[in-house]
């Protein structure tokens, strides 16, 4: 636990937030300064800062959580879908530094578009270009794949 870290310390019971679910892996609790009505929060319990610091196992009890906690944001808030998302590093605008997937329950007509909105264009890559980045993640991904 990271004693300065304002989610660890709502995980630890520190301070108050309305957990709605929590076992050894992580943690889900209400936003304080929600969206819209149902905005939930869902963490690792233990603190990283970047999704890409978890490690491969740890990330797959976190995640684990995830299906069951939408479904559950969306029956309870009578939602038809969610937006779901990490705000991975400041540049991406993550605020707290503890990783956070962002479950915001979704309604007809309520005029929000899909994350796609987020960016004005679309980046328009001659082929190579695709190419030649497939390639290089791929090289980078090899080792994890065997
Ligand atoms: P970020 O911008 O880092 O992706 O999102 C941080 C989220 O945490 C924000 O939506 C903000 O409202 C929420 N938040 C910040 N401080 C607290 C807090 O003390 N308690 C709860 N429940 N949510 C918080
Ligand atoms: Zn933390």
């Amino acid at each position: 636990m990271a004693d300065d870290c304002i989610f660890c310390r709502i995980a630890a019971g520190k301070i108050p937030a309305h957990v709605v679910y929590q076992d050894e892996s992580a943690c889900a609790f209400l936003d304080v300064n929600p969206l819209v009505a149902g905005h939930t929060l869902l963490i690792p319990a233990k603190h990283y800062e970047r999704l890409e610091d978890i490690p491969s196992e740890e990330a797959a009890r976190y995640l684990a959580n995830l299906p069951r906690i939408i479904a559950t944001v969306t029956h309870v808030m009578d939602a038809e879908g969610a937006t779901v998302a990490w705000n991975d590093g400041p540049v991406a605008g993550q605020e707290v530094p503890h990783v956070h997937a962002h479950i915001v329950p979704r309604h007809a007509k309520d005029g929000v578009g899909p994350i796609h909105s987020l960016f004005s264009g679309r980046a328009r890559l001659p082929p190579e270009e695709t190419e030649r980045i497939a390639d290089r993640m791929s090289r980078a991904l090899r080792p994890r794949l065997r």
